[in-house]
């Protein structure tokens, strides 16, 4: 509780010592989302957090984002999900089904068995039920019997076993069995939603005041012009990644919930089950956190929005410009086309979130060019309008932080790792 001094109600006379009038803390959800093994960056994120001495009021999670909000909201500390990271194998995670491939073929439930994952869920998740954990925690999968969002956690899906949502979480469909939970089937919830802000927000009927979501999904895909012959896991879990990334932007790109801290620590050149990178990945997550917590007290007094933002200025090449209008079908808030077919940015300058701006990667030609306006400035979003279309947003309105870095036209670091299916 925040003490805040008021003289108010003070009556003429002598003046009195100052009230003190209690201010309740704001309540935070985190969001933590799916990216496979590159979800130990949400370890960092969580060290930030304890750091800061901000504690949520709500964990949310997909798949590796649900199995370490479940640790973490079972009393976890980050120092023993960091040391399980840290020695975290292959074979500990990855056990061939042989027999189910050999004989079932297509009618194996999976490439790998479930007992290592499970294994896994146990050793990190204490056992109970949703009542039974210590801060409030949900989890998202996905119901493959009736093809449905299924968030365990919120009212009427609490009386189950937190293991088994946290392990259908995971299981990520193809590579392991889907999960039983209360009777359902359920399987990786970042099927359809990988980064569960929305629910999260909204809370079962209690929203919260802001919102800290960790996305380690692949937002900022790096070209891979040798993807066709890594193989079956690499080409599914970049196709995969697509989908999931397709399926988040418009909650983003129309966010109405309160303010939203997006914090993407830069984790693309890491492959989904690449091995031996944790501690770079733990680093990354501080580090993208410790930046993006500098303009948290900010953002809790604004009224809405995803932050950090920054000035951006769009531009085409008319050059390369074909005029295939993909650019204003993706976002016709942004762009317009000229009579004789040629794309054109509606406006010079936008004020957009590391959410925005997509659309420009998905021009044919490359004609369509991001350049951050200035320098990144520190989060003062005081004056940050609310509730308004962020790829409309006046420029001038708001203050700025980076996009992405494929948009931004900055270092994108190391080349992806190519995704090696693993072993048996
Ligand atoms: S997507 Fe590219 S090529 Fe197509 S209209 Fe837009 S700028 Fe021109």
């Amino acid at each position: 509780m925040t003490p805040t001094r008021t003289h108010d109600a003070d009556p003429p006379g002598p003046r009195r010592a100052p009230r003190v009038v209690a201010r309740a803390a704001p309540r935070i959800a985190l969001v933590l989302g799916g990216g496979g093994l590159k979800g130990f960056a949400h370890i960092g994120v969580l060290r930030a957090l304890r750091e800061r001495g901000i504690r949520p009021a709500l964990v949310a999670g997909s798949s590796i984002g649900a199995l370490l909000g479940a640790a973490h909201a079972g009393g976890v500390e980050d120092e023993e999900m960091a040391f399980r990271a840290l020695t975290l194998r292959r074979k500990d995670l990855f056990r061939m089904n042989h027999y189910g491939v050999l004989v079932d073929r297509m009618r194996a439930a999976s490439l790998y068995l479930p007992e290592p994952l499970r294994a896994l869920v146990e050793s990190v998740v204490p056992e109970g039920t949703f009542d039974d954990a210590p801060l409030p925690l949900l989890v998202n999968t996905v119901d493959v019997a009736h093809g449905t969002q299924v968030v365990w956690g919120l009212p009427g899906l609490r009386d189950v076993s937190v293991r088994d949502a946290v392990y259908a979480s995971c299981a990520l469909p193809g590579f392991f069995p889907p999960g039983r939970v209360d009777g359902r089937v359920c399987v990786d919830g970042g099927t359809i939603d990988n980064l569960p802000v929305s629910v999260a927000a909204r809370n079962g009927g209690a929203p919260v005041d802001a919102v800290v979501a960790v996305d380690v999904g692949n937002a900022d895909l790096t070209r891979d012009d040798t993807i066709h012959a890594q193989g079956f896991a690499s080409i599914f879990m970049r196709s995969a990644s697509i989908m999931m990334q397709a399926l988040q932007a418009p909650p983003l790109a129309h966010w109405e919930g309160p303010p939203m801290l997006l914090v993407r620590p830069r984790v693309n050149h890491v492959g989904w089950f690449t091995f031996g990178t944790a501690e770079a990945l733990i680093d990354e997550g501080y580090r993208a956190t410790v930046e993006a917590l500098r303009g948290l007290d900010a953002l809790l007094a604004a009224p809405g929005g995803i932050y950090p933002r920054r000035t951006v200025r769009v531009t085409v090449d008319p050059a390369r410009c074909t005029g295939c209008g993909l650019c204003v079908a993706l976002a016709p808030r942004v762009m317009a086309q000229r009579g004789d077919g040629l794309a054109y940015a509606v406006s010079h300058d936008f004020s957009w979130s590391a959410a925005d701006g997509g659309f420009a990667k998905s021009c044919p030609t490359q004609a369509i060019a991001v350049e951050a306006v200035g320098a990144a400035l520190p989060a003062t979003l005081a004056a940050a309008p609310a509730l308004v279309p962020p790829d409309i947003v006046p420029a001038a309105a708001t203050p700025a932080l980076p996009l992405p870095a494929a948009i931004a036209g900055e270092d994108e670091g190391p080349a992806p790792a190519r995704e090696v299916p693993p072993a048996a």
